[in-house]
Formats: structure tokens, C-alpha cells, sequence
């Protein structure tokens, strides 16, 4: 399986980075060996000293398929939740000033935290809130309808150039407030209204 990641998909996280706003999705992967598992747990990385969570909506893709259309896509995906793209944010802005791929700042073990999958309401695909609570105070406020490209644009995006295959995950960007995670933080990522993800960063 792969996990596929949309970078600058809500106007005021790309104005929060000062980033330019892209006329078509910024993709970006992760291996299966970025899942945290949560049974364990979740420690600070060494190679960073600015760590920062962005609270996503994952969806997770239920069939195989290649150049899928827009109108087509939503028989792709029957589940979705709210994940945690842990990103070092010291390396990747290091990186981009040179140019160089992200990969090390975002597909690290443990970056992609997920919480549990509930099944996707259809119509409000395009109206629901989510939320990140960090130390029970909220930190991130998204909703689906303010995405840039929606989520049956990104399965057709991406799908052009990657096979999505049954189990593959796609992490489909961050609204803003983005910020630091400390040692020992308690995040909680409510989808809809209901906490699915709860995980500490030891
Ligand atoms: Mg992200």
C-alpha cells in the first residue's frame, strides 16, 4: 500500500507558510513504514527541534483503479478519518529553500498518525467540520467544503499518474494552525463532530 499526500489545499495554511497557491495538487509520499502504530508508543524524532502536526482528513481507498474520473470517484473510497501528517519543519524548510525533495521532513517512521476509520457520509462530503485539540485546547478548525481541489478532483489527479490500489491512503491537506508539538503533548482529532484519533508524542 502507499500513502499519498496533498500539500497546499486550504487557502490560509498556503498563506500561513507563505507558499504560492498551486493551480494544480501538490503530491507528496509516504511509506507504509510512516504509520504509527498506536499501540506503541510515539516518540519525538532526534532529527528535529520542530516538530509540527497538521490535522488532515484521510480517506482510505476501497478498489483498485487507474485514471478515474471525477465523476467516477466517489465509488474509490467508502471510509475516511483524521490523521496527523507530523511534519519537521526545521528540514523541509530547509529543503525547499534548496529545492530538494521533502521526503525526509514528512515520510519519517511514525509522521502519518491515524485515527479510526468510520464510514464516509456522503452528503456532507463536501460540509464537515474537523478539529485538532492539543492538550485540550483546540488548535485546528477545517472544513471539507474550503478545500482547493476536492476529493474526487485528487482521486482523479492523482490516479493519472499512480494506480490507487484497495487499502491505499491519501492524506488530503491541512486548514490552518498549524503549530509546534512539545514532548509529552496530548492530541486529540475529531472528525464530524467525534474523536477518533487520541495519541501522545512522547
Ligand atoms: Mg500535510
Amino acid at each position: 500500500m502507499k500513502i499519498i499526500c496533498i500539500g497546499r489545499n486550504y487557502l490560509p495554511h498556503i498563506k500561513e507558510l507563505q507558499n504560492e497557491v498551486p493551480r494544480e495538487p501538490v503530491i507528496f509520499m509516504k511509506p507504509k513504514t510512516a504509520i504509527a502504530n498506536l499501540g506503541f508508543p510515539v516518540y519525538y524524532p532526534k532529527f528535529t527541534e520542530e516538530l509540527h502536526y497538521e490535522a488532515e482528513v484521510v480517506i482510505r481507498i476501497c478498489k483498485n483503479g487507474a485514471r478515474i474520473t471525477e465523476a467516477n470517484a466517489r465509488n474509490y473510497f467508502k471510509e475516511w478519518t483524521i490523521g496527523l501528517d507530523l511534519t519537521a519543519r526545521d528540514l523541509q524548510t530547509k529543503l525547499k529553500k534548496n529545492g530538494l525533495p521533502w521526503e525526509i521532513s514528512k515520510s519519517f517512521d511514525n509522521s502519518a498518525i491515524l485515527g479510526d476509520f468510520v464510514p464516509v457520509p456522503f452528503d456532507k462530503l463536501h460540509d464537515t467540520n474537523f478539529e485538532l485539540y492539543q492538550n485540550e485546547e483546540r488548535v485546528q478548525l477545517g472544513n471539507t467544503k474550503d478545500m482547493i481541489f476536492s476529493i474526487e478532483k485528487i482521486i482523479a489527479y492523482v490516479s493519472q499518474f499512480f494506480t490507487l490500489q484497495m487499502g491505499d491512503l491519501i492524506f488530503t491537506g491541512t486548514p490552518e494552525g498549524v503549530g509546534m508539538v512539545l514532548p509529552y503533548d496530548e492530541f486529540d482529532g475529531r472528525l464530524d463532530g467525534k474523536t477518533l484519533l487520541k495519541v501522545t508524542i512522547n
